[in-house]
């Protein structure tokens, strides 16, 4: 069965035989060797000289621990979606004074309003989700960065959805933490994470107090530096990580991003051809993922079971997003990842397969 949905995505047998290696002690030089092949690995997908720490959780423990580790008080969310939701509900489990800046789903966030609410430089980080896995929107880091940190903030960036396979340099951009998980570009099983942690986020950290235990940024990265985790990680999972970093700077990673770019271009020329709508604003979609406005009113239930059969794992969008485009009488969407390692004669199978059986 071939999942097409935004995560997990398919894993090949070349990295499932990886992680079948025998199994390893995580204090052995064999260990520390694999594991400095994967931090460097990762920084180069990640385009940074910080550390990639890597995590024994999916994405929403990074979440966490951004949280836990930027901020003592106050935090302002960027919530343009599901996902950007989730980073709110976390910081207000965590105790912070959260304020959100609500973006209208479907959009980008403004930059005049994310200004005018960062004048009061009273927030010590901005949470951003870069690609919103729910609406297909990717917000443009590059171009909201310089608000966020002429106000002395720290930028926080959610890449779980485009991490390996847009092209984001971190460096460049100035983030201070970002992260990620293993099951989507990555194109691994759920179970790790990784984020990349700024000299100025390690900092705030060590001065940060009731950060808890698991996720202290400090005790990761002391680890970090001579190849360790704290605690016992998912050896297997990581035999599997180093394969997959292989194979991604064999390929070379300006043809991963613009083979994702194809697809994003491919996906989003099919929807229009068959008179389907485009959810996320122009100039703001998603090259891992496609979210579709189903204007004919296709019924999606239906065509799921029916792509089923033919071998695929269909999305037919995300769930609350729909109910509450339906219940405010727009159309509903359906998601179309491409993402992770997938060719385009898959992708273009995958549409060919939709457009039989949703009668386009
Ligand atoms: N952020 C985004 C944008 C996501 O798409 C997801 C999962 O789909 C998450 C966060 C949560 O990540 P995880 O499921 O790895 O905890």
């Amino acid at each position: 069965m071939r999942l097409f949905i935004p995560g997990p995505v398919s894993v090949s047998k070349e990295i499932n035989d990886a992680m079948q290696k025998e199994m390893i002690g995580h204090r052995g030089k064999e260990f520390a060797e694999v594991f400095g092949e994967c931090s460097n690995g990762l920084k180069e997908v990640f385009q940074t000289k910080n550390r990639v720490l890597i995590s024994t959780s999916s994405g929403t423990g990074l979440m966490e621990a951004a949280i836990r580790n930027c901020v003592s008080e106050n935090v302002l969310m960027v919530e343009c979606g599901a996902f950007g939701k989730k980073w709110v509900d976390i910081a207000k489990a965590c105790g912070k004074n959260v304020d959100v800046l609500h973006v209208e789903a479907g959009k980008a966030v403004n930059h005049e309003e994310l200004q005018a609410k960062l004048s009061t430089k009273k927030y010590e980080a901005v949470c951003v989700t870069h690609n919103e896995t729910s609406t297909g929107v990717a917000n443009d880091l590059k171009s909201i960065a310089p608000i966020i940190k002429d106000n002395g903030a720290l930028f926080c960036v959610d890449t779980v959805s485009s991490m390996g396979g847009a092209n984001i340099p971190v460096d460049e951009i100035g983030l201070d933490v970002c992260l990620t998980s293993s099951q989507k570009c990555f194109s691994l099983p759920p179970g790790l994470s990784f984020a990349s942690i700024s000299e100025k986020a390690l900092e705030k950290s060590r001065n940060v107090k009731g950060k808890g235990y698991y996720f202290d940024f400090v005790e990761l990265a002391k680890e970090y530096d001579t190849n360790q985790t704290p605690y016992t990680p998912a050896v297997g999972l990581i035999f599997g990580l180093r394969a997959q970093l292989k194979g991604m700077l064999d390929e070379g990673l300006s043809n991963v991003w613009a083979r994702h770019i194809a697809f994003a271009n491919e996906t989003q020329k099919w929807a229009l051809s068959k008179g389907l709508g485009l959810f996320a604003q122009e100039g703001n979609r998603s090259v891992t993922v496609t979210c579709v406005e189903n204007t004919k009113k296709i019924n999606l239930e239906e065509v799921k079971k029916k792509v089923k059969a033919k071998g695929y794992v269909m999305d037919a969008g995300y769930r609350k997003l729909n109910d509450e485009l339906l219940a405010s009488g727009r159309n509903e969407t359906l998601r179309i990842p491409h993402m992770g390692n997938l060719t385009l004669q898959e992708l273009k199978a995958y549409l060919d397969t939709l457009s039989i059986e949703m009668g386009l």
